[in-house]
């Protein structure tokens, strides 16, 4: 077992990781910008390295001062987190040729997942069901983009191939807007993702968002760990999340799950990873793979029982999985909320000094944060400050539990979106279950429309 690991992230998940590290008995490098400087996990870890001002290109993203973290601490092995450089497949081979093992998959799994129309045509023959759509990137002929669309059939959706974050993405509904919108989104794509190549795919009219959890070793053995429900969006970006998904009968899920296990031993894949798909009409089309742990990973480690971090190292070090499929049980009922230091409404950002937190608790309630009172949120990274976790013997319960810890959670000092998050929690249809994409953003818009 690796003896020190050093963490290439910041924030709640960057506590995450030291947590998991110092269960193994593993200690903790933290790598840290001048605007992380104080936080409470920096002083936490057995060690931490600045790595440059607060600026991610010149910190969180600056792989030679990364590596040469690792260089003078002696570390054996670098975990990426999520965003940043988790899904750079040159980091993770940087990583590896400097003589650490990167705890996630090689980089040829990142960069086959990390090209979307590669990424697709691999899930095609791996047997995973897709969407509709080009077979790989458009062409540039005219008339052959034309015929595409038509034989797809209208809306259809022009994607980058090396979109993420919920960019590069087009939505075409008329023959008229075609051409147009298949050239800006290719300029886009070559200006924001250094590859103008875009495929076009039917586009889903309410589907949900339901993405399968994998974890897979390096013996050939590859498990699911059953779907979270990431269906309620902004922006598409996730803002509530939850295991199982309500409504969708379990046979469906063990055969998606089943199928993405496969697909995992097919492309030899290694470590943690989400096959994300939209739900429509009973049938699963696959959109992109994360090759990385997930912000909403506590959800299923709530109602599996396994840590997935904790596999992550214990497979990048080379070990079994500890069990198989039928071992696997499913346990109730968990639903996530992130926390945002962000206007509850309009959703501008609100960095700043947290003069009171005061963390909810009790059965079945997990918080996933590094914040606490007197901590400043720099203005700097993403407006995620943490998550509220909660787990129940049933859905019910679980919603129960999330609005009290919604009740009894305080943050001062700065907005977040904790309001937003009460009100949802009582809301009708997402108390009924099975909300698709679409419904928090139409709800926002008639909430204000009022
Ligand atoms: P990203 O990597 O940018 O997150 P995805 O391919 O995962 O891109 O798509 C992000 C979101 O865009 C999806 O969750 C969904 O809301 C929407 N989307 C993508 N493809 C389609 C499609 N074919 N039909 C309808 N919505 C889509």
């Amino acid at each position: 077992m690796f003896k020190k690991i050093l963490i290439a992230n910041r924030g709640e998940i960057a506590l995450r990781v030291q947590r998991a590290c110092r269960e193994l008995g593993i200690k903790a490098v933290v790598v840290y910008s001048e605007a992380d400087r104080d936080a409470k996990y920096v002083r936490l870890a057995d060690e931490a390295v600045c790595i440059g001002p607060a600026p991610s290109a010149q910190s969180y993203l600056n792989m030679p001062a990364i590596i040469s973290a690792a260089e003078v601490t002696d570390a054996e092995a670098i975990h990426p987190g999520y965003g940043f450089l988790s899904e750079n497949a040159d980091f993770a081979e940087r990583v590896e040729k400097s003589g650490f093992v990167f705890i996630g998959p090689t980089p040829e799994s990142i960069r086959l997942m990390g090209d979307k129309v590669s990424a697709k045509q691999a899930m095609q023959r791996a047997g995973v069901p897709t969407v509709p759509g080009s077979e790989g990137a458009l062409p540039d002929d005219p008339a052959e983009i034309k015929r595409i669309a038509r034989s797809i059939g209208y809306p259809v959706i022009i994607k980058a191939a090396g979109g993420g974050g919920g960019r590069g993405m087009r939505v075409v509904h008329t023959e008229a807007a075609l051409l147009h919108a298949v050239q800006t989104t290719k300029s886009e794509a070559a200006a924001a993702f250094n590859n103008p190549e875009v495929y076009m795919e039917k586009f889903l009219q309410n589907p949900r968002h339901i993405e399968i959890q994998v974890l897979a070793d390096q013996h050939r053995n590859a498990v699911h760990l059953f779907e979270r429900d990431c269906s309620m969006q902004r922006r598409h970006q996730k803002v509530i999340e939850e295991a199982p998904a309500p409504g969708i009968p379990r046979r469906l899920i063990e055969r998606i799950g089943d199928r993405c296990a496969a697909a995992c031993k097919k492309i030899g894949y290694r470590g943690a990873g989400t096959f994300e798909f939209l739900y429509e009409n009973g049938e699963f089309y696959f959109i992109e793979m994360n090759t990385r742990v997930q912000v909403e990973h506590p959800v299923t480690e709530m109602i599996t029982g396994v840590d997935i971090v904790r596999q992550q190292i214990l497979i990048a070090a080379g070990e079994k999985l500890p069990f198989t499929q039928r071992q696997l049980q499913l346990r109730g009922h968990a639903i996530e909320c992130r926390l945002n230091a962000e206007d509850p409404y309009k959703f501008t950002p609100s960095p700043g000094r947290i003069t009171t937190w005061h963390a909810p608790g009790g059965p079945g309630v997990r918080v996933d944060s590094h914040i606490y009172s007197g901590y400043t949120v720099p203005p700097n990274y993403d407006s995620m400050i943490g998550k509220i976790i909660v787990h129940g013997d049933t859905r019910e319960q679980a919603l129960a539990r999330m609005r009290g810890a919604l009740a009894e959670v305080v943050i001062e000092g700065i907005k977040t979106n904790v309001p937003l998050h009460r009100e949802l929690m009582v809301d009708a249809n997402f108390e009924a279950g099975g909300t698709n994409i679409h419904y928090l953003e139409s709800w926002l818009a008639q909430r204000e429309r009022g």
